[in-house]
């Protein structure tokens, strides 16, 4: 055997550089399905069905076409449940002259390859991962020449290079980001009728799958109830054409909104097709550019959208490897606390988190405000230890890479990196949840109240939290004014705030 090409669960794309100059007569394709990569974070059982099923269609394809695979599942004998393992026992057998692979996105897995390579002394060719529109060097140099990281220029340099919603070598509309327009709430009426996002109904393969995973990790969090996701490329860009057509036009001003047992609103749901790589972030970005330039799309919500993918999707992989592997330790406002055991089962009696926490094991999709100003603030508020908060962002989301989630977590929610992601720290008291959902309504506390049994524990935190972290935050310029607001408590104040914050914290066992 020539080479042995290495096909990750999120890699499956067969114009990936892996595949460049295959040979079916003398290269081979190597897939493995490791019990590992279902345990190393605790899970959410759609996320390992996803991942496996998506696999399974993938090698299916590849032998259709005639190409040679070595495919382990999960509960072939002798699987030894371990990437490195698997791949080292395939080295030692198939003997190829080289293992080949597309950039891993995820350290620890590239790591791993490496080791296994190394051990059984067969040469690893990595190759750039093109799915991305900016290559690691070019975002490290992108960073090396500024003072500080910021997504927005980031974010204008790459639609420049793209040419993507320009005109004139100028911003479509004339600016680069129309977010003022996009933060509507859905008021008092609420969101009215949605075009419900188009289902895949298990299929053979998936339903082979669904059964293996109830078999195999049992008590693993999340439904497999209501799989429906996307596990083909062929159903990606389905899914991608039904949201260009029935939810983008809106996607922009309510991106940040958020209502009772409506989990999707008018979000794509594509993100687990695009880090699967069933679906290319281009191909993405260029239809809604098309149903802007067409007139089907107000420009608002195309940029909106489009900024997400090659704006902050983009960066947050540049960012990933711009740090890793110390980013993943970083804890800059010291939080210690361990994450409340409600997260894993929704039994909380404020509703903004049952409702997030509820979905999430239902179908393990949040949409980005319900992760961030929900759960994440939660989290950020009480000071849970951000490798814990991390761990669980990893487990529960059917889109979960760390490449991804990584930076979202420690950095744009938990502020863990002291600001490398985020200007500020994404804070706020229950008045935001308040203004972007209806949660409040049915809440048994009360959003304005920072005290007293019905007291908000967002309210409540959001104090303490800007005391206890008084000297990171006061010569923060975005902060002033919320930093200057809590200098006028008086000593009394401070101390009832302390208490009342520690009542939640013994309440939340923490
Ligand atoms: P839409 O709202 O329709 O957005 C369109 C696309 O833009 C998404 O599919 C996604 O690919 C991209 N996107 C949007 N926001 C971000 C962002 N902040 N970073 C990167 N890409 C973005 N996204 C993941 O793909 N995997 C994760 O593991 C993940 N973990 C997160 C953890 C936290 C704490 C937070 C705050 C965000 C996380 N995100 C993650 C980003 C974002 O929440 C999801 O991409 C989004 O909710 C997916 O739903 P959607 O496809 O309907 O997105
Ligand atoms: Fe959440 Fe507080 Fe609103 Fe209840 S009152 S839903 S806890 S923000």
């Amino acid at each position: 055997m020539r080479n042995l090409v290495i096909v990750l669960g999120d890699q499956l794309d067969p114009s990936s550089s892996a595949f460049d100059g295959f040979d079916p007569a003398v290269d081979a394709v190597w897939m493995a399905e490791v019990r590992g990569e279902g345990t190393y974070v605790w899970s959410h059982k759609a996320r390992i069905a996803l991942f496996l099923s998506a696999m399974r269609h993938f090698r299916d394809r590849l032998r259709d076409a005639g190409v040679p695979v070595h495919y382990t599942e999960l509960d072939a004998s002798g699987n030894s449940g371990s990437l490195r393992e698997e791949l080292g026992r395939a080295l030692r057998s198939l003997r190829p002259e080289r293992a080949v692979a597309a950039h891993p996105g995820e350290w620890r897995v590239r790591e791993e390859l490496r080791s296994a390579a190394r051990e059984c002394a067969v040469p690893l060719e990595e190759r750039p991962d093109r799915h991305f529109l900016c290559p690691p060097g070019e975002f490290a140099r992108h960073a090396a020449s500024r003072k500080q990281l910021r997504m927005e220029f980031f974010y204008r340099e790459i639609r420049r290079r793209l040419g993507v919603l320009m005109e004139d070598g100028q911003p479509a509309g004339g600016t680069w980001n129309l977010d003022p327009e996009n933060r509507r709430s859905f008021g008092r009426e609420g969101p009215g009728e949605i075009p419900p996002p188009l289902q895949f109904p298990p299929d053979d393969v998936t339903r082979e799958v669904i059964a293996l995973v109830e078999r195999e990790f049992p008590d693993h969090p999340g439904s497999l109830a209501r799989f429906d996701w996307p596990v083909t490329p062929g159903q990606a860009r389905q899914a991608l054409e039904d949201f260009v057509t029935h939810r983008l036009p809106l996607f922009g001003p309510y991106q940040d909104a958020m209502w009772t047992a409506q989990p999707f609103l008018y979000h794509s749901r594509l993100s687990s097709s695009l880090n699967l790589k069933l679906l290319s972030p281009l191909e993405a970005v260029r239809a809604a550019e098309s149903a802007w330039r067409d007139g089907r799309v107000p420009l608002a919500s195309a940029e909106g959208f489009i900024r997400q993918i090659i704006g902050w999707r983009e960066y947050v992989r540049g960012v990933y490897w711009l740090l890793m592997p110390e980013d993943a330790d970083r804890n800059a406002l010291d939080s210690q606390c361990g994450l409340p055991g409600f997260y894993w089962t929704g039994h909380t009696e404020a509703e903004c988190l049952r409702q997030v926490i509820l979905q999430t094991l239902e179908y393990g999709y949040a949409h980005h405000i319900q992760r961030l100003m929900v759960t994440g603030l939660f989290a950020l508020l009480l000071g849970v230890d951000p490798r814990k908060v991390h761990e669980w962002y990893l487990a529960v989301y059917v889109d979960a890479v760390e490449w991804v989630e990584l930076p979202n977590t420690l950095g744009m929610s938990q502020y863990a990196d002291g600001g490398v992601m985020a200007s500020k720290p994404y804070c706020a008291s229950g008045r935001y949840i308040q203004r972007m959902s209806d949660y409040c309504r049915s809440c048994r506390f009360d959003p304005a109240k920072a005290s007293g049994p019905d007291g908000c524990p967002f309210t409540v935190l959001y104090r303490d939290f800007l005391l206890r972290n008084a000297a990171a935050l006061q010569h923060n310029p975005r902060m002033t004014m919320q930093m200057r607001n809590a200098g006028r408590w008086t000593e009394e104040e401070r101390l009832h705030i302390r208490r009342e914050a520690d009542r939640l914290r013994s309440k939340f066992a923490v």
